[in-house]
């Protein structure tokens, strides 16, 4: 996802401002799984469209050496340490194996839900 930078409240959940508590509880996250199920309660409406977007216009397929033309098909979800979306797939044209992280986990919102799901996943 592209970075624009500036706005009254940047997040850096990836810096290493020590002070930052978020950042040293992210130190101790575990990649999860995620259903499409749990996708779509995460996801609000914007970043469902963001997310579908990326899925279609935004994975690097290195057979065919372009984006993804037709997409991305059967492909499981993961949240890893950053709670970024780490999305494994198939290129729809040719069948390779493509991987693409979105980075969801630089939007506070959603890593604070992704923070309250996995803390559901504990009870
Ligand atoms: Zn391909």
């Amino acid at each position: 996802m592209d970075k624009t930078g500036g706005g009254l409240f940047t997040f850096h959940p990836k810096c290493l401002f020590l002070q930052c508590v978020t950042h040293q509880n992210m130190k101790k996250l575990k990649e999860i799984k995620l259903s499409h199920l749990q996708l779509d309660f995460l996801l609000n409406k914007e970043e469902k469209k963001g997310f579908s977007f990326l899925l279609n216009h935004g994975v690097y397929c290195t057979r065919c050496n372009a984006i993804c033309a037709k997409g991305v098909v059967n492909y499981t979800l993961r949240l890893n340490r950053f709670n970024d979306i780490v999305v494994d797939g198939e290129c729809a044209v040719c069948g390779q194996k493509v991987t693409r992280v979105m980075e969801f986990g630089e939007n506070i919102l959603f890593f604070e839900k992704a923070m309250d799901y996995r803390e559901s996943l504990q009870n």
